[in-house]
């Protein structure tokens, strides 16, 4: 399991500031999680404006 970022990311950075284990990074303007390294935690969901990261 790990959470994934939809496409209603509007690149606000908050999500990374929050994750826990640092694998939320940013790539072409939007963020996008490594669901390798993702331990499911929901923090970046926690504070993200538009609810942009779902859990898979
Ligand atoms: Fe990081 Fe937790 Fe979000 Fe996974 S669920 S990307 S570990 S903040
Ligand atoms: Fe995108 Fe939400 Fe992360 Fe901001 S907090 S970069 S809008 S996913």
């Amino acid at each position: 399991m790990a959470y994934k970022i939809s496409d209603d990311c509007i690149a606000c950075g908050a999500c990374a500031d929050a994750c826990p284990v640092g694998c939320i990074s940013e790539a072409d303007g939007k963020y996008v999680i490594d669901a390798d390294q993702c331990v499911d935690c929901g923090s970046c969901a926690g504070v993200c404006p538009v609810e942009a990261p779902k859990a898979e």
